[in-house]
């Protein structure tokens, strides 16, 4: 039985919405599918303003230019994450720290935040990995101590929430709603997809959504004449084309009907396999992911983390014989080619060992129960 590591699912109405937008002829972005998908993500999670993109990659440029970012300001990312959280921040001109994670999870450790901060400081950009909340209030605590905005690179953060426990009272918000500004990301690869390729820009920060529209719209104030807000409308500052078209609007506005049917779906199998592995967790084979108590599980990715790099290949190459095919992730973004040489030379451990050590095990809707017992059976058997 062949187990592809992850392929994307359709909900049956995507074809359906797609057509009824290729035919009502306004194929260009910002239409009717558009603003349902969110209007949806507004209404839903609470979020001020948001702003649907061609990629999660866009979202965060329009993040980074929204920072006003000056040559030589810095900014905190983590580096066992994808490329573009500090790509696009790189790209403004800003220089990027890296951060190393936590040894109890990959996320950004928000205790060694304080010792990165420098007079240069503007933006923390915290990772929710694995659709998992970075400890936020701690986070935020440092942004506001030292004045700084806070980027939430939300792309596996899809219907998951920060609980926090501040003075007694305990709250649940939305991740992607916290963060001044926050981009989540539509790839086929992600929860919900809008046909491969797609992003949402998420402005929290009243103070940034005049200028939001205007680089989205290639820079122009053509949100505020559509509205009849203006008379005319022209070239007001900096921008981009970040706004898909309807045609990818539609298919997301497929995904999101179903989103709820979805998530269950999703964490069905993450619970199977937790359970699954538990005993072997215990014997100390590898350790299964970890939910903070401030966190919820949107059950984007099942990993595990390895004794050593060695371990690691074992079970992975294991695993392909038998044509299930788990997959390592993030390199740390630190020792990469590209930035090696631009890296202060601070050793970051926990990144390093993430980037060696965790496996990615198969995990989409259209998985089964009896796969995913399939996936189980096979390591148990590897540590017979
Ligand atoms: C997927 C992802 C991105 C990029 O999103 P795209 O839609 O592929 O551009 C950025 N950051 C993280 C953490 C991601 O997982």
């Amino acid at each position: 039985m062949k187990i592809n590591f992850n392929q994307p699912h359709l909900t049956g109405k995507e074809a359906h919405y797609m057509y009824e937008a290729v035919f009502a002829g306004k194929l260009s972005g910002n239409g009717k599918f558009t603003k349902a998908c969110q209007a949806w993500f507004e209404q839903r999670y609470g979020f001020r303003k948001c702003l649907l993109t061609s990629s999660g990659t866009d979202a965060l440029e329009m993040c980074a230019m929204l920072c006003g970012l000056k040559p030589g300001d810095e900014v905190i990312v983590p580096s066992y994450t994808f490329v573009s959280t500090a790509l696009a921040f790189l790209r403004e001109g800003a220089k990027v720290v890296f951060a190393d994670s936590m040894k109890r999870n990959p996320n950004l450790d928000a205790e060694s935040l304080e010792a990165l901060i420098t007079p240069r400081t503007r933006v923390i950009v915290p990772v929710h990995y694995a659709g998992v909340a970075c400890d936020m209030d701690a986070i935020m605590a440092v942004a506001e101590k030292h004045n700084l905005l806070v980027v939430e690179d939300a792309a596996q953060a899809i219907d998951s929430y920060y609980i926090s426990h501040q003075s007694s009272v305990v709250s649940r918000q939305p991740l992607g709603g916290i963060g001044h500004l926050a981009a989540f990301s539509f790839h086929e690869t992600k929860n919900i997809t809008a046909g491969g390729e797609g992003g949402l820009l998420v402005v929290n920060d009243e103070r940034f959504v005049r200028r939001a529209e205007i680089i989205w719209e290639k820079g122009t104030n053509r949100a505020e004449f559509f509205r009849g807000e203006v008379n005319k409308y022209g070239w007001v500052d900096m921008g981009s084309s970040f706004l898909p078209s309807e045609v990818n609007a539609a298919f997301l506005w497929a995904q999101l009907e179903n989103i709820d049917d979805i998530q269950k779906k999703r964490k069905q199998l993450w619970e199977t396999y937790y359970q699954r592995l538990q005993s072997l967790s215990e014997q100390g084979r590898f350790t299964l992911p970890d939910i903070p108590d401030y966190a919820t599980n949107n059950a984007h990715m099942f990993y595990l983390v390895l004794p050593s790099l060695e371990a690691r290949t074992g079970l992975l190459a294991y695993l392909k014989e038998h044509e299930v095919f788990a997959v390592f992730h993030y390199l740390s973004l630190h020792s990469s080619h590209y930035y090696h040489d631009k890296h202060d030379g601070r050793a970051l451990p926990e990144c390093d060992r993430y980037a060696d050590c965790l496996v990615r095990l198969p995990l989409f809707y259209d998985l089964g129960t009896e796969d995913v017992n399939h996936i189980c059976d096979l390591i148990e058997a590897y540590y017979r």
